[in-house]
């Protein structure tokens, strides 16, 4: 049964949402403020065209944090949807964790496995959609979205738009690749072999 699931598995490119496919304004759930960055038009057209499914990861605390209610997601998963669609994509996915510690809404306030640096959410995704994610990657702007990548088992871009401050540069926090825009990341990805032997280094990919 599994190994025959096995053979169907279809790579994805795992998204980040805010400081990676859209300008991040902090805890906005409104449609009318989601602004994507330069690139990302092409960069979705470019993974579709490839074969990959698109799927967003994101750590939406502000469930958590009683910003805004989980509820409210659901209008801008619907948002990104109509614009991968309006693009000639797809979106596969779009996965998030409402956690946090410090949460001030009880429900929510619990370490989880599924905000990132935890993979938890990949792993879900992988099962409910049919993943490979040994041929798949992550893209973030952070350490946490590059950690949560290879603990699952991807490859990793981080694009640098500003959003790591830390710079706390572990083996597993470690890029694989390193771009300044989510286009030039998507041409990486699709000129990548995805057979290749395991990339250990970190590149810069100007
Ligand atoms: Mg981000
Ligand atoms: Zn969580």
């Amino acid at each position: 049964m599994r190994s025959t699931q096995n053979n169907q598995r279809r790579p994805a490119v795992f998204l980040d949402k805010d400081g990676t496919l859209i300008h991040d304004v902090p805890y906005n759930v409104n449609p009318a403020l989601i602004r994507f960055l330069p690139g990302t038009r092409e960069a979705i057209q470019c993974l579709h065209e490839a074969g990959f499914q698109l799927v967003v990861i994101t750590n939406q605390s502000g469930v958590a944090r009683g910003y805004f209610a989980e509820a409210d997601l659901v209008q801008v998963e619907e948002h990104l949807r109509r614009r991968f669609e309006a693009w000639g994509a797809r979106l596969a996915g779009f996965f998030y964790c409402p956690h946090h510690p410090d949460g001030s809404v009880p429900i929510y306030r619990t370490r989880c496995v599924c905000r990132k640096p935890e993979p938890g959410l990949l792993f879900s995704a992988a099962d409910e959609l049919n993943i490979d994610l040994s041929r798949s990657w992550f893209v973030g702007d952070i350490l946490d979205d590059v950690e949560a990548g290879r603990r699952a088992g991807c490859r990793t871009v981080l694009v640098n738009t500003g959003g790591e401050t830390e710079w706390v540069i572990t083996p597993r926090r470690l890029p694989h690749y390193i771009t300044d825009d989510l286009a030039r990341a998507a041409r990486l990805i699709t000129s990548t072999p995805a057979t290749g032997r395991a990339v250990t280094e970190a590149a810069w990919a100007g």
